[in-house]
């Protein structure tokens, strides 16, 4: 999952892309509300967190001009504390969640994780296809209920393939999810990396689409249509 922080306090950006990155978030950093509306206007990103007091441009200007541009990701605010009016601001103006600083790390990403599973239309926290059940909030992955050892680019690529399972996700939108910006995107290294996952899972639940991308297929439910894919 990627995701895009906004927050121009250094040191709490520091410790935010340390938490993220641990519970296996890929992380771009914006530190003023101007390169923070780019970034959103120009990247896909699966969540947003955005502290609302920034330089250049406020968080709220930001988020407006997002969502009056069509740019629908889900957006969770940071406000300051006693700021009421703040809060609710944030929410008209299409946030999904606030939290108020200071906060505990456990509970932004409990929020995150509660946002995205609003976001991929699911109920429950834990996802799963066929015998393969993924559990973000612990990072943990399993099949047939005997948990699985995956290296982390591996549980990203699962995860995000899990999380739009009801379409097909092209390569270039799966390498650009699971490798942070600086790392390469190599397609090779892409196929080879869903060889290993394949096989590790042992059962094939990521189906090749040629020319369209990956999808999670389960024997017995209806798989997505080509004609289906977004980005
Ligand atoms: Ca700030």
């Amino acid at each position: 999952m990627r995701v895009l922080l906004v927050e121009d306090e250094k040191r709490l950006a520091e410790d935010l892309v340390e938490t993220l990155g641990a519970a296996g978030f890929v992380v771009d950093v914006a530190e003023d509300g101007k390169s923070a509306w780019f970034k959103g206007d120009t990247e896909d990103y699966d969540v947003v967190v955005l502290d609302l007091g920034l330089p250049q441009m406020d968080g709220l200007s930001v988020l407006k001009k997002w969502r009056a541009a069509g740019r629908s990701m889900p957006v969770l605010i940071l406000t300051a504390r006693g700021n009421w009016t703040e809060r609710v601001d944030g929410i008209d103006a299409g946030a999904d969640d606030y939290l108020v600083k200071p906060f505990q790390m456990e509970e932004l990403l409990a929020r995150l994780h509660a946002i995205l599973r609003r976001s991929a239309g699911q109920a429950t926290s834990v996802l799963t296809a066929g015998p393969v059940e993924l559990d973000p909030r612990q990072m943990r992955v399993s099949v047939g209920g005997s948990p699985l050892a995956l290296s982390p680019l591996e549980y990203r690529a699962l995860h995000y393939l899990m999380h739009n399972r009801r379409r097909i996700v092209p390569q270039h939108e799966l390498l650009e999810h699971i490798y942070g910006s600086d790392d390469g995107r190599e397609t090779n290294a892409l196929e080879a990396l869903i060889g290993r996952l394949r096989r590790k899972l042992g059962t094939n639940i990521i189906e090749t689409r040629r020319g369209f991308g990956y999808t999670i297929s389960v024997e017995g439910e209806t798989a997505p249509e080509a004609s289906s894919t977004t980005s």
